[in-house]
């Protein structure tokens, strides 16, 4: 009786600050956000009411009300992380900020461009093009994932080898604190060392540590031209050391992605672009810049797919031969989803040169516990997905994917890497977080998480079991 009480002042509370048409509350409604694109359905943890805010003051007053009444807040973009990052997991409030999704300004001149948490990834870049500009990261899912949700785990992609994640391209975050308090975290300077890099702290913290309302963002001139082609290799140590040929030949290019061939073979069933399904493994590469310098970067790259035995290379004669190739790369994980009920994507990282050992671990652990999986990922960056099909109903299923997670995360830590390149934490590694980072560095990090929310209320049990 009191929690219903409790549940209706905090409804009624959100109306009068964003109106009764901007707050969600039936309980059809708060189970649809009980879940992200992880496996995790969160049904005994709903929240108690979904908000959607259009302002910085309004999303202030939300946070002071929470503050005081120390009510959790969760905010979410589009709900797309595969850590289960945006899930309410002590009830509370969602902040839903599909309705906070303009772009502000793009500035030429300073090649800035301010833009709110609910813009959608591709808009942005769509936005930017038109004045012959580039927003590099570009998660897989870029036709729905947002900015805030891209800033608060640090998203990638698979441009990141050449031009870096989310991180690099922020300069300025509008934040507000756990308190309710607006503030800016650096300035519209690209260089900025004055005083310690708050910006910094704010990206990739799955908004346990503010709420983000407004971004300034670098953005690059558009590179002239491109060229994309996949090369195709009998082995994996042909594919890898492919990639390093390439790079100490001093080349960089813009992508280069390895994709497996069970990865190959289960796309191709799904969207038939032609790729050959009979090789171990295929290397996408995209070299970017001024037309005259690509054919000679181009020959390169042949000879030395060449030298390292590929046998194939398939090089997009046109634009809608590149997408082609494009659309395919960007539907591993759905096409993985025909194989069973569930998919689970892992983004485990190493140390480029342990590759190799990486990804053949990842196959023998999955096979011993009868799991189907793709490889692919950022092989460049030397951070690789494997997307695990299986039936989470299952329960023997279930427990042996467990089990083959904790083995995954301890190869990649035991191969120099860690848990996580690009997806983020949440909730579903953070058993392991203690695994991977040394105690003194998970204590500073708790005690920078007390300081800006010593009531826990900012998107409490992620990336931490537990904050006490
Ligand atoms: C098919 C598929 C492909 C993907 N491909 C990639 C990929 O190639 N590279 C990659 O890096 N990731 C990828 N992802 C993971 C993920 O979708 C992306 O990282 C994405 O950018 C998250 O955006 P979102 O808007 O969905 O965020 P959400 O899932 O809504 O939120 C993610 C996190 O950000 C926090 N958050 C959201 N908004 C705010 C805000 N305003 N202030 C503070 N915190 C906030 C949430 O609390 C949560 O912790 C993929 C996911 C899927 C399903």
């Amino acid at each position: 009786m009191l929690l219903t009480i409790f549940k209706s002042q905090l409804v009624k509370k959100m109306e009068n600050i964003v109106g009764a048409e901007n707050v969600l509350s039936s309980r059809e409604e708060l189970c649809i956000y009980s879940s992200d694109s992880t496996n995790i359905i969160n049904a005994d943890e709903l929240a108690q009411a979904v908000v959607f805010p259009q302002t910085a003051m309004q999303v202030s007053e939300i946070m002071k009300y929470a503050y005081k009444k120390s009510i959790p807040v969760v905010a979410r973009s589009a709900g797309t992380s595969v850590c289960g990052a945006c899930l309410p997991k002590k009830n509370g409030i969602i902040l839903d900020f599909s309705k906070m999704n303009r772009i502000i300004e793009i500035n030429k001149d300073n090649l800035i461009c301010k833009a709110e948490p609910g813009v959608v990834i591709e808009d942005l870049k769509k936005e930017a093009e038109k004045y012959d500009l580039f927003y590099p990261p570009d998660p897989s899912n870029l036709k729905v994932s947002m900015l805030g949700g891209s800033i608060a785990l640090s998203s990638g992609g698979p441009h990141t080898f050449k031009y870096g994640s989310t991180k690099d391209y922020i300069i300025d975050l509008e934040i507000v604190t756990a308190d309710g308090k607006i503030m800016h975290t650096g300035c519209d300077c690209s260089k900025n060392v004055t005083g310690y890099n708050l910006t910094q702290l704010f990206v990739g913290s799955e908004g346990t540590l503010g709420i983000i309302t407004q971004a300034a963002i670098r953005l690059i001139p558009k590179p002239e031209a491109k060229r994309v082609m996949l090369a195709y290799f009998n082995t994996l140590e042909d594919t890898s050391r492919t990639v390093n040929d390439i790079i100490s030949n001093l080349i960089t290019p813009s992508v280069i992605d390895l994709i497996d061939k069970n990865t190959i073979q289960t796309t191709e069933s799904f969207y038939p672009s032609g790729m050959l399904t009979d090789k171990e493994a295929a290397l996408l590469i995209e070299i970017d810049g001024f037309k005259s310098s690509l054919d000679e970067q181009y020959e390169k790259i042949i000879e030395i797919c060449k030298n390292n035995n590929s046998d194939y290379i398939q090089t997009a004669q046109t634009p809608e031969e590149e997408e082609r190739i494009w659309i395919s790369r960007r539907s591993s994980f759905g096409a993985t989803a025909k194989l069973a009920p569930n998919v689970v994507t892992e983004d485990v990282v190493v140390p480029r040169e342990n590759i190799v050992p990486l990804v053949k671990g990842i196959r023998e652990i999955c096979s011993r516990y009868n799991l189907k999986t793709c490889i692919m990922g950022h092989i460049g960056d030397g951070n690789i997905h494997p997307n695990i099909a299986l039936d989470l109903r299952n329960e023997a299923e279930r427990i042996n994917f467990e089990k083959a997670k904790e083995e995954l995360f301890r190869l990649a830590i035991s191969l120099k890497g860690t848990l996580s390149g690009e997806h983020g934490i949440g909730c579903e590694k953070s058993d392991f977080i203690n695994e991977a980072i040394n105690a003194d560095c998970i204590s500073l990090m708790k005690q920078i998480k007390k300081l800006l929310d010593p009531k826990n209320i900012l998107n409490p049990k992620k990336i931490f079991p537990e904050v006490k």
